[in-house]
């Protein structure tokens, strides 16, 4: 027992010791642009509730009515004891929205990604990932057991060598086991708010014939025509084979979603772990992202994307930060050392101002900052007061 306690307090000391130790921060209010942490009211910049729909009243309302209908709980695997009205809502909704032939949802994107990789490739296949991809994809790659590739982030030469070195080996395998190639991107990064060449990679992945996943975590709700994601907005979705995203982020839920054809959903209902053998989420949650889709693809989405896009990006001009055509939500202030970023994260909080700093693992060591996220709520006195904070903290 006292070896085992003193094993996790040694790890503790160590990562106290790198500026990697993290705790939990309790909130007494809501998400939304303030929060309220140990009785004083912050100034929120770290959420990704982009358009501020976690505790907008038409989700609320869609929540309660839903509890009222079908409970708190959802009570085993949707396999299992039957599969609640909401889900299939929600399935539908979000068919519709991303205009493939159906839907899957899951506990959460990390989930999804689970899942729907390590049903898709094996151990005889190769999976080629960014290297900047999201811990869930490291992962289910891992868990795949196929061949891991990582190409330089957002780089197609490599990705191309990558390719090139997969469908070798892909041609050298007999017909009855073919090898399969499998790229997994994101469309808008999750740390570094940059997009990824969704056209240019497909034009790779059909020239080597690999199959392609992308990650509209940070998309979905905020790019594209109603919100549909940047692989709406660059005309490619079709092309895609496997679209995944979070409903916790700019659809103001919880959960996650695989999106594609009737066959690919059919096949996840039979072979995703994460998702046969696991408890179907509530049932509010369910509701609640069927009523954020919907907002989202409304007028009141469009000028809430309109407010989050004028707030970043009146940010980026005064920081001199390149306006790039996809604005994206994220903005890094990338500060190198672990613990610069971590005093400058207490810095802001003595000034009310609450942005993470976010470090290994999440992002590479000796590359941590503060990763700003804006949202459709803030104002632009909120952007003004930060940026005048920034200025007087960080010289
Ligand atoms: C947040 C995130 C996920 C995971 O989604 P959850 O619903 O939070 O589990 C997956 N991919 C990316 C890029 C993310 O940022």
């Amino acid at each position: 027992m006292n070896s085992f306690a003193d094993e996790l307090k040694h790890h503790l000391a160590d990562l106290r010791e790198q500026d990697l130790f993290r705790e939990l921060r309790r909130v007494d209010s809501a998400q939304g642009r303030h929060i309220e942490i140990g009785g004083k009211i912050f100034l929120n910049f770290s959420s990704n509730d982009y358009l501020g729909l976690a505790s907008h009243p038409a989700l609320k309302e869609a929540a309660i009515h839903a509890i009222e209908k079908f409970g708190a709980g959802a009570g085993a695997s949707r396999l299992i004891c039957g599969s609640l009205a909401p889900f299939h809502e929600l399935e539908e909704a979000l068919a519709n929205f991303k205009k493939t032939e159906a839907a899957l949802t899951f506990s959460t994107g990390y989930a999804a990604a689970l899942g729907a990789i390590c049903a898709l490739v094996g151990k005889d296949d190769v999976i080629v990932i960014d290297k900047l991809v999201h811990a869930c994809i490291v992962d289910a790659a891992k868990l795949s057991g196929a061949k891991i590739r990582v190409f330089a982030h957002n780089d197609l030469d490599d990705l191309a060598d990558k390719l090139k070195w997969a469908d070798k080996l892909s041609k050298a395998g007999s017909e009855k086991q073919k090898v399969k190639n499998f790229i997994v991107t994101e469309s808008i990064f999750s740390m570094d708010g940059d997009a990824a060449p969704l056209r240019e990679i497909i034009k790779l992945k059909e020239k080597y014939g690999a199959w392609l996943m992308v990650d509209e975590a940070h998309a979905t709700g905020i790019f594209g025509q109603k919100g549909r994601g940047l692989a709406d907005a660059l005309g490619v979705s079709e092309q895609i084979e496997i679209q995944m995203g979070t409903l916790g982020k700019a659809l103001g839920a919880s959960g996650g979603y695989i999106c594609g054809s009737r066959l690919l959903i059919n096949f996840l209902t039979n072979r995703a772990r994460s998702f046969i053998f696991s408890t179907a989420p509530v049932p509010a949650a369910a509701a609640a992202a069927t009523a954020g889709i919907k907002l989202a693809q409304s007028t009141t989405g469009d000028s809430l994307r309109a407010q989050l896009k004028r707030n970043a990006s009146l940010f980026k001009s005064a920081i001199g930060s390149p306006q790039s055509v996809i604005a994206s939500a994220i903005v890094p202030l990338i500060l190198g050392d672990e613990a610069k970023a971590v005093a400058a994260a207490k810095k802001l909080r003595a000034q009310n101002i609450f942005v993470p700093a976010i470090r290994y693992p999440t992002v590479a060591r000796g590359a941590a900052r503060l990763r700003v996220t804006f949202t459709a709520t803030h104002t632009d006195e909120d952007v003004a007061q930060l940026l005048a904070t920034l200025k007087n903290l960080i010289q």
